[in-house]
């Protein structure tokens, strides 16, 4: 079984200060993790790689240092690992961001023909969860989001679970196609010292704006984004507190009710 698994890096904390002159984040001196959502997508391609014989194969779209959490993956079970990186595709939204993913897996898949490609359900720094769908989208394969369980797998198909919030969806599926995980999906191991020395100098394969099929290059990047952010701003910190006393529980019960109709909460 063939899994390819897209993987994100992200700032490790959510307090990224932006820059107000240009509206973006500043990013210097923020250390950078793999999406904690791609540590359970890494995990559950591994699960599938052990009860299959299969091979993982990792691909992230960012700047060069992008690499590190390719060797994370490494470090956890990876067998291959793909960077997509050009200047062409700096500014990508996540229509741009995951049309490019889009042509890194065809090239990939052209290579070895992939089973199952899987996504966290979403980033922590981008929060859309709209690119592993959209991937699915642009390939024309079946994907199914939210899946919280593997319940089921072979050569020719997959049964999961879909956590729906209010509801769970059981899905059937063949191959090729694409599922987005949550947290649920299977708890992510650590990455191995071992592996660590094993794979130090096993190869990261770059794929650049010249290596994809499409050469068009208006698809790609700023230029293939028809969303423009118009600001970017921290939200103002409110933490203006009111404490009412002395009330009976009467009076307190209509002072809340009448606070919380005020701001139309309810
Ligand atoms: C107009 C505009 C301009 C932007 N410009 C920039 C910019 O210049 N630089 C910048 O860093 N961001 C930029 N962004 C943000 C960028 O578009 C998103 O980070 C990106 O599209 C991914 O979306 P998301 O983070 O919401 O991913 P989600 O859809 O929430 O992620 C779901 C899953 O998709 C996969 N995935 C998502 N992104 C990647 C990736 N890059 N590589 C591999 N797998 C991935 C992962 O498996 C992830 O768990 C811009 C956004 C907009 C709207």
């Amino acid at each position: 079984m063939e899994i390819l698994v897209c993987i994100k890096q992200v700032p490790e904390t959510k307090d990224v200060d932006v820059d107000e002159e240009t509206g973006n984040l500043i990013r210097d001196g923020v250390d950078s993790i793999m999406n904690p959502y791609d540590l359970y997508a890494l995990e559950a391609a591994l699960r599938l790689k052990e009860e299959h014989d299969g091979k993982v194969t990792v691909i992230t779209m960012g700047p060069p240092q992008a690499k590190e959490v390719i060797r994370e993956a490494y470090m956890m079970g990876a067998d291959r690992g793909y960077l997509l990186s050009d200047m062409k595709f700096a500014g990508a939204d996540t229509l741009a961001t995951s049309y490019t993913l889009a042509q890194g897996l065809e090239v990939i898949g052209k290579k070895d023909a992939y089973d199952l490609v899987i996504c966290g359900m979403e980033s922590t720094d981008g929060d859309t969860a709209q690119v592993g769908p959209a991937i699915a989208e642009t390939l024309q394969i079946p994907h199914v989001a939210y899946v919280s369980s593997i319940l089921e797998s072979d050569q020719q198909k997959m049964v999961v679970e879909k956590d729906m919030a209010d509801t769970v969806e059981i899905v059937e599926f063949t191959y090729p196609s694409l599922i987005t995980v949550t947290k649920e999906v299977a708890q992510p191991r650590l990455p191995s010292f071992r592996l660590k020395l094993a794979t130090e100098d096993r190869e990261i394969t770059t794929l650049t704006f010249a290596d994809l099929p499409d050469d068009d290059e208006t698809n790609f990047g700023l230029k293939g984004s028809p969303t423009q952010v118009e600001e970017i701003f921290p939200p103002e910190k409110d933490v203006e507190q009111v404490i009412w006393e002395e009330q009976s529980g009467e009076e307190l019960a209509e002072l809340m009710y009448t606070e919380l109709k005020e701001l139309k909460l309810i």
